[in-house]
């Protein structure tokens, strides 16, 4: 039997909820809907859905501040653009100005932040209304969001909300993830650094968008493998995610990591106007592993058979070096966290121990209680693998490596010969469906993400834009989703491609209520 809070169902009858960003603010334009009611609702949903645990922090007075200004620029004629008065939640390793910002972590519990993440002064600027920060694993290191401060998210899809019998919403995202599933918020920002937006995207029946590395702004979002790091973007459509990206994408001047060159707007044909007898498409027999479901095999088969019955061409491709991707993450990874982490001492920055008997001791309690044991051991391992003597064994050659896997995408989307060059890839973005708690969280953090990372982890190695998109559901009721990559700064061709897939799948991200939707 379905233990999913009833009361809270019903908020399922607010017609808009179906609706994308754009019919959103046509109905604030022509005065049909109101942004403060949205968020009043928004809000209000929010505590109704409290079980699911996807935010840590609501910022209401902000946000009904953010609505009740963007009402008047409405009635005034002249809202700020297409996210004016739209409700999005940010992912708490997200820099928030006088907000809290945790990393879901006790280090950083009481830290407010005197400034906004560039991604959120953007999002600010296009007039959004923030609802609040989401559940995330701590410092983004994980692929469940089950080790948080504030306790596990759960997956809106689960069989059962209560009992031993939830599924994990997937991570280290999962909190964005769940709130967009459940209706609370029309996008929400995660972080990308492995998988985590992609993977929480997958289980909650979402879309969710990985930019290239660098296409948007860094600053603010608190590192966790600077390399690798990228904002991710969760909308229940593709063009939901369009419109984020554009208000957040460009150059920064306070990321020297971004792209200089200033960003073109995205704009989508129309699904009419798209043409796919263009367009390659390549199926990397890689990604064909141990642990495939066979679910997702087929969903993978059959989009791929729609694609070439399409017109599109559609063919076999290798990337060599892929098995290595994890082995060589998990290296880079634990080096950069160990450098990166150095700077919560509990002096100048984090959680400080009361026992203060001598300098060293209060480094050592700070860290002690402030970290998880997931951060610890990450911590511990990257300075154990970044000693001198084990430098080159390891750091060095996991940077040759990752050269490796980032040519691989290089030969097949730069391939000048016409047999063997793609402009997209198509892969599952997980093994799976979305797993049960207690399935997963009798796991290692690294057996957990070894399984979880294994698709979306490489194209963080090349810096490439990637997308996942839920296809239809699995048996047991839950998403199944794919993963699309291209060439870097190919997101044009890219969410193309993903829309024309999502329109011919028509897979419903509110599926879950259908039963409410039907009554309303
Ligand atoms: N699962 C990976 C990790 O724990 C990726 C996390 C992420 O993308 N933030 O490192």
């Amino acid at each position: 039997m379905s233990s999913k809070p009833t009361v809270p169902l019903l908020t399922r009858m607010r017609r808009h909820l179906q609706w994308s960003i754009k019919q959103l603010t046509g109905s604030y334009a022509d005065g049909q809907l109101s942004p403060r009611r949205v968020t009043e609702q928004a809000l209000e949903d929010a505590l109704l859905w409290k079980t699911l645990n996807a935010f840590v922090r609501l910022t209401t007075e902000q946000a009904l501040k953010q609505a009740q200004d963007s009402e008047k620029r409405y009635q005034q004629g002249q809202p700020k653009g297409e996210l004016d008065g739209v409700t999005i939640a940010i992912k708490d390793n997200f820099c928030t100005k006088d907000v809290h910002t945790s990393c879901a972590s006790r280090m950083l519990q009481d830290f407010v932040p005197p400034y906004d993440a560039t991604v959120c002064s953007r999002l600010k600027q296009a007039g959004a209304v923030i609802l609040g920060k989401t559940n995330m694993d701590q410092f983004a290191m994980g692929a469940g969001t089950v080790d948080s401060l504030y306790g596990p998210t759960k997956n809106i899809w689960s069989e059962d909300l209560d009992q031993d019998h939830w599924r994990i919403a997937g991570g280290s995202s999962g909190g964005s993830a769940s709130a967009v599933a459940a209706g609370l918020c029309y996008a929400a920002i995660g972080s990308d650094t492995g998988g985590s937006t992609r993977n929480p995207a997958s289980y909650c029946g979402v879309v969710g968008l990985k930019p290239t590395y660098g296409l948007v702004s860094r600053h603010g979002l608190i590192p966790l493998v600077n390399s690798m790091d990228v904002p991710g973007i969760f909308g229940r459509s593709v063009s939901d995610c369009v419109t984020v990206l554009n208000a957040v994408a460009g150059p920064d001047q306070l990321d020297s990591t971004t792209i200089r060159q200033p960003f073109t707007r995205l704009k989508l044909p129309e699904i009419g106007q798209i043409d796919l007898s263009t367009v390659r498409i390549g199926i990397p027999k890689e990604y064909h592993c141990h642990g495939l479901s066979a679910e997702v095999l087929e969903t993978w088969s059959k989009v791929a058979d729609l694609l070439e019955c399409s017109g599109a061409s559609v063919r076999q491709v290798s990337l060599p070096n892929t098995a290595a991707s994890i082995f060589v993450y998990s290296i880079l990874n634990q080096c950069e966290v160990a450098s990166n982490m150095a700077r919560y001492d509990g002096i100048e920055y984090g959680h400080r121990a009361s026992d203060e008997r001598s300098t060293e001791q209060l480094y050592a309690l700070s860290r002690a209680e402030g970290f998880n044991e997931v951060v610890k051991t990450r911590i511990l391992t990257g300075n154990f693998l970044l000693l001198r003597k084990n430098y080159d064994h390891y750091f060095e050659k996991a940077l040759r490596v990752r050269r490796l896997i980032a040519e691989d995408f290089v030969k097949v989307f730069e391939s000048s010969d016409k047999e063997e060059g793609v402009d997209i890839l198509l892969t599952p973005t997980t093994l799976t469906e979305a797993p049960l708690y207690k399935d997963f969280a009798s796991l290692t953090n690294r057996d957990q993400c070894a399984v979880q990372d294994f698709c979306t982890q490489p194209a963080n190695m090349a810096g490439i834009p990637a997308v996942s998109i839920p296809i239809r559901l699995s048996r047991a009721g839950l998403p199944l989703s794919l993963q699309l990559m291209s060439n870097s700064l190919n997101e044009q061709l890219l969410l193309t491609v993903a829309r024309w897939i999502e329109d011919q799948v028509g897979f419903d991200s509110l599926e879950h209520s259908q039963e409410h939707k039907a009554s309303s």
